[in-house]
């Protein structure tokens, strides 16, 4: 019984007054959505959901993504995918952990901050049962907009009050100490750098008394262990969730999309802090992943966000869960 509905763009002028990125979107919506918006799963005895917060589609998909690449280039590749040339759609995907007391969800997505069809997860989160008071904790995997804008609401306001927040202490340091530096990124926007920079330090601040910073390796709550991988920004993490013989990593955002990037990693995105650094990184991490064949969840990929890389040609595809029920 699920009822499909799509939900249409509702006018981009009042998205440009609190959007970081008002040029970026363009372009009728066809975003579907189930009634739930979420998706329950198990690793092991853990009992996980993974909930949307929306999506965004970026057309033209130029400048951000691969922004050196000839446009033939990307349309071609799009085009073999089934895919509408010139126009990316990313999925804002957020991960929700159960294990014994603690509540803990991975990034919180958008807020207030990328117009009407993102800032879905509180009401999804309620529709799966869960109300954002139960969340007693908050794992970034870094300090952009789409990942930790929903900390905040239009009031600002603390969302999860309850919640503690843990962020890697080099990404802490990178929006909350001196200038950030974006001299290695190839964002074409500096008004819109400015605007996450301030965003991070306002939503960072509102949980300051209950924030957390945590190193490289640090293993929390027993069953998530943490990997700084710096590039995307500089404490950009991946975790890795362990319950019994079953592992599920979250790899956050080593890639935007579940074609441009994984066929060619080294196209890139701008949204990166150091663009090449990156591009190396998303490389071996995608190699790391289909070399183990471990289940993946990806915060951008398409909804639900679950499934697993393996090789092709020079670069990789997505291969997605095959989900028989919702
Ligand atoms: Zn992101």
């Amino acid at each position: 019984m699920n009822r499909r509905t799509v939900l249409k763009r509702t006018g981009i002028a009042a998205v440009a007054a609190v959007s970081p990125f008002p040029a970026l979107f363009s372009g009728a919506s066809n975003l579907l959505t189930t009634n739930t918006g979420s998706f329950r799963f198990k690793v092991g005895d853990l009992q996980l959901w993974t909930v949307t917060d929306g999506h965004a589609l970026f057309k033209p998909a130029q400048p951000i993504f691969a922004p050196d690449v000839r446009p033939d280039a990307i349309n071609d590749l799009l085009k073999e995918n089934f895919l509408a040339e010139g126009a990316v759609d990313i999925a804002f995907n957020v991960l929700v952990l159960q294990k014994d007391k603690e509540l803990i969800l991975f990034d919180t997505g958008c807020g207030i901050n990328f117009g009407p069809e993102s800032g879905k997860l509180p009401d999804n989160l309620r529709n799966a049962g869960i109300h954002p008071t139960d969340v007693t904790a908050i794992l970034l995997t870094h300090g952009h907009p789409d990942h930790i804008g929903g900390l905040l609401d239009k009031d600002g306001n603390q969302v999860f009050p309850k919640a503690a927040v843990y962020i890697a202490a080099p990404e802490y340091n990178f929006w909350m100490k001196g200038e950030p530096d974006f001299s290695k990124s190839k964002f074409p926007d500096k008004n819109a750098t400015a605007a996450w920079v301030k965003l991070a330090r306002t939503n960072l601040a509102a949980y300051q008394d209950r924030l957390h910073l945590f190193n490289d390796g640090d293993v929390l709550f027993g069953c998530i262990k943490t990997r700084i991988v710096p590039g995307h920004t500089p404490g950009h993490t991946i975790t890795e969730i362990h319950s019994g013989d079953e592992v599920l990593l979250h790899m956050g955002d080593t890639a935007h999309d579940h074609v441009i990037l994984l066929a060619h990693p080294e196209w890139g995105v701008g949204f990166d802090t150091d663009f090449d650094q990156a591009a190396r990184a998303r490389r071996k991490v995608l190699t790391e992943l289909a070399e183990r064949r471990v289940g993946v969840f990806a915060f951008h990929l398409p909804w639900p966000g679950l499934g697993h890389v393996r090789r092709s040609g020079a670069g990789f595809e997505w291969v997605e869960r095959a989900i028989a029920t919702p």
